[in-house]
Formats: structure tokens, sequence, C-alpha cells
């Protein structure tokens, strides 16, 4: 499904609403007018009838059906004035009918018969066969008991044409109707909601490394300064979850260290005096998890410390080629163990910047994990390259790999991928977590390529020095 911003739905709605509201007002409008228009021309054709009736047909009985006609186009030339006149006797004769008018808009011989009706005076719309419909008022008068009907019309053609130009500015109009208020809209909503953007944009930005960070409040006393104000004391709370838990780890970390220390002491010196012989076995199995929980315990103190903001303790310019070669050379024991070629490959030096024994850290954590999951007889590549301001460190391995659901998370702590967790159960998951805070405090880049059964590249970057 595809997700519209608000934006957009907002202005979709705005100026699709407006447009609708026009279009009702103009068409209500319009037919308003054309029905006032038409009723005004009536009337006035009623008018004229009733004139007609009353001057000329009333003394018919006198002057005769003849003198009528003479009369009616004399004094009111219906040609010239474009009007249509008839005057249909009560026997159905028509006595008089108006000629072809001036502008040609209808034929008065073709006007149909007038309906019957009971009414002595009524007004009629006739449809006229290829053009506007004539407008008729008909009125009876004279002729006792079968009185003459009088009828005189206009064509409705000056309303159906100002009609018309009303729909032409209208189908003109209401597009750029649309426009303006579609990017009016636009513009005041976008406007209205920036600072939803700037909000979003900071709490984006906030981890739980800089939590005392805080987002922006409009001021403007509207619900966006509530919105804003809501979420910031829910990051206060959030910071202080967050201290109290650090704490707890460090305290907890740091209490567990000596205890640990004289257990493991005892322990060895208890296995190097020499145990009876049905105990040795427990005791060595005892020596391994005490080293095991010793080394968490060393873990979680380390990053307790990094988390306290104490990793730039050294802040030096060094080799990073050089670095990166010393330690892959005193790693090599281990690797040889298991058959494993670590090579590497930094051919010049690289001046970098940063707290040099952490970092020396985070290269033993990672090629210790290379060299841990890469089956026997595989290879572990080290390289530091420099392209332009960046330093590049990678470890490469031909191990076991990442699944790629799971690379997401392998930086969080005490996170194991399932399958390693039963082949390698001495390990923490902290090493990672370590590595990351390292390169947190050291503003340095970590990323991490991974194919199942393939291998996996753990890439650093980090600022060249000057
Ligand atoms: P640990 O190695 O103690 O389990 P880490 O934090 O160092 O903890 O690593 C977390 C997890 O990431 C490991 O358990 C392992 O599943 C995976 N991992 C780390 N490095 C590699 C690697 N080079 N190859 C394959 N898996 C790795």
């Amino acid at each position: 499904m595809t997700v519209r911003s608000i934006r957009f739905r907002l202005t979709a709605w705005y100026a699709g609403l407006l447009t609708a509201v026009v279009v009702a007002l103009c068409a209500l409008l319009f037919l308003h007018l054309k029905s006032y228009l038409e009723n005004t021309l009536l009337e006035t054709q009623s008018r004229r009838a009733t004139q007609i009736a009353n001057t000329l047909v009333a003394k018919e009985e006198s002057t005769g059906e003849a003198y009528v006609s003479r009369a009616v186009a004399e004094l009111y030339d219906p040609e010239k004035s474009d009007r249509f006149i008839r005057i249909t006797a009560g026997d159905g004769r028509v006595i008089y009918v108006s000629g072809v008018p001036f502008s040609h808009a209808f034929d008065p011989a073709a006007v149909p018969a007038a309906p019957a009706s009971p009414l002595a005076a009524f007004t009629r719309k006739q449809p006229v066969a290829g053009g506007p419909a004539l407008l008729i008022a008909a009125v009876r008068a004279g002729g006792g008991a079968s009185p003459y009907l009088v009828e005189v019309g206009t064509s409705a053609a000056p309303v159906e044409t100002l009609f018309h130009h009303l729909l032409l500015l209208l189908a003109l109009g209401l597009p750029l109707v649309a426009v303006l208020a579609a990017s009016g809209g636009y513009l005041l909503i976008h406007w209205t909601l920036r600072p939803v953007d700037r909000i979003a944009g900071k709490a984006e930005q906030i981890t739980q490394h800089n939590l005392s960070e805080r987002l922006p409040v409009p001021g403007t006393g509207d619900e966006f300064d509530s919105l804003s104000i809501a979420l910031n004391r829910m990051i206060t709370r959030l910071d202080d979850a967050f201290l109290n838990s650090k704490r707890f780890v460090a305290d907890a970390s740091h209490e567990l260290r000596t205890p640990l220390t004289i257990l493991r002491g005892e322990l060895e010196s208890m296995f190097h005096e020499g145990v009876p012989a049905p105990h040795r076995e427990r005791v060595g199995a005892l020596l391994v998890e005490v080293e095991r929980l010793s080394m968490i315990v060393e873990r979680l103190f380390a990053l307790s410390r990094l988390d306290a903001g104490e990793a730039q303790s050294e802040w030096v310019r060094f080799d990073l080629a050089e670095l990166a070669t010393t330690t892959a050379g005193q790693m090599t024991l281990l690797a040889e163990d298991r058959r494993i070629a670590v090579s590497c490959e930094a051919p010049s030096p690289v001046m970098v910047h940063g707290d040099r024994s952490r970092l020396k850290q985070v290269v033993v954590n990672l090629l210790d994990n290379a060299i841990k999951y890469t089956q026997e007889g595989g290879a572990v590549r080290l390289r530091v390259l420099a392209s332009q301001d960046l330093a590049f460190l990678e470890i490469i391995d031909t191990g076991v790999g990442i699944p790629p659901e799971d690379l997401p998370r392998i930086f969080n702590r005490f996170f194991r991928v399932n399958q390693t967790r039963s082949q390698h159960p001495e390990g923490a998951g902290l090493g990672l977590a370590i590595v990351e805070s390292i390169c947190n405090a050291n503003h340095c880049e970590i990323e991490v390529e991974s194919v199942l059964g393939k291998g996996s590249c753990f890439r650093v970057k980090l600022p060249l020095a000057a």
C-alpha cells in the first residue's frame, strides 16, 4: 500500500473540496440565473401579448380581422424585432402570424399550435428544430364564447448564449481554481507542518548515546509545542532509566571483579597443587566457567567505562598500518593452532588520530572473531588503505558468515547468532558491542558485509590525520 504524506492528503482534500464547492455554487447560480432571465423574457412577452389583446383584438368585431393583421404588422413590426406573433381565432383559424425574423433564428410557420389550456393566460418554452427554443406567452381575448388566442414569443438564444459563455468561463476557470487551491493549500500546510519536520529530524538523531539532547519546542503555543514537550519528558525518563541501568552494570561488574579474581586464583592453585583424581576434572571445569565469567565481567566493566565516556583517554596520532601489522603478527599463533592463514596488506603508513590502545582493542576483537568463526584451513586478511581523507581498516575472513536477518543486530549487547551459540559456547556477545562503543568514541564508522557460508568483511572507516 502506498503511504501518502499528510501534506499530500490534506492538500488533495482541501483542493478537491474547494473545487467541488465552487462547481456546486456555480451550477446553482447558473441555473437560477437562467430561469430568472427566461422568466423575465416571458413576462415581457406576456405584457406585449396583453397589450395586443386589449388594444387590437378587442376591437376586431368592429374593425375586422384584416385590420388587426395590418395593425399588428405595422405597430409591432415583429420581423425586425426578431419576435414571433400569432393570433388564432376561437375556431382554430390563424388570422395572423409574423414572418421569418431578421435573425432567421426560427421559422414562425413551423411553430406548433399552442397546447390546450383552460387558463386565460399561460406561458411555454417551445422547442424549435435545429435552434434555440422560443419563449412564448399566450393570452386569450375578445371573441365572446370562443376567444382569440394571442401568442407573442421571442428566441431564447440570448439566454442560451449567455449560459454557454458562463459554462465556458467555468470550464476554463475551474482548473485555475483547482491549481490555485492546491498550490496555496500545499504552501499553507507545508508551512504549518514545518515544526513536525524539525521535531522528527531531531528525534532521528537522538540515540542511546546522546539522550541528554532534547527536541526543539517551536514556541508557537499550539499542539506541536505540547507534543515536543511531552516527547522531551519521555526522553528525560528514558535518559534516567538508561543511566540507572548503566550505573547498575558498572557497579555490579566492578563489585564482581575482586571475588572472581580470588575465586580464579584459588581454583588455579588447587588445580596446580594437585587435586585428588576424582575431583580434578570437576575443578578443571569450574576453572573454565570462572574464566568465562571473568571474561564477561571484564567486558561488561570495559563497556560501562566506555559508556561513561572514558574511551578517549589517550588521543594521539599514530600509524594504523603499523598497528594492524603488529596486532596481526601477535595473533598468528592463535590462528596457526587452527591452521588459518593470517595475512596483512598495509604497504604504506596511514596516519590517524585516536586512542591507540582502544583502537588496538578493535583490531584484536575483530581479528579474534574472524579466526574464531573461520573453519580450519581458512584464511583471514587484514587490509589498511587510505582513500581521499579517510583511512580504511578491513578484516576479511572466509568463515561461516552471518545470516542477513542477524546483520543489523550483531552489535547489540549479548547478541549471538543462534548457530554460533552452540558451536562456540565460550563467547558472550559483547566483543562487537565494545568495538562499536570504541568506534563511536573515536569518530569511526564500522560496517559489515557478510555472505552466509562464504565469509565476512568488517570495515572500520576513520578520518585521516592531517
Ligand atoms: P562473541 O564472539 O563473544 O559471541 P561478538 O559480539 O564478538 O560476541 O559477536 C557477536 C556475534 O556475531 C557472534 O556470536 C557471531 O555469531 C557473530 N560474528 C561476529 N564476527 C563474526 C565473523 N567474523 N564471522 C561470523 N560471525 C561473526
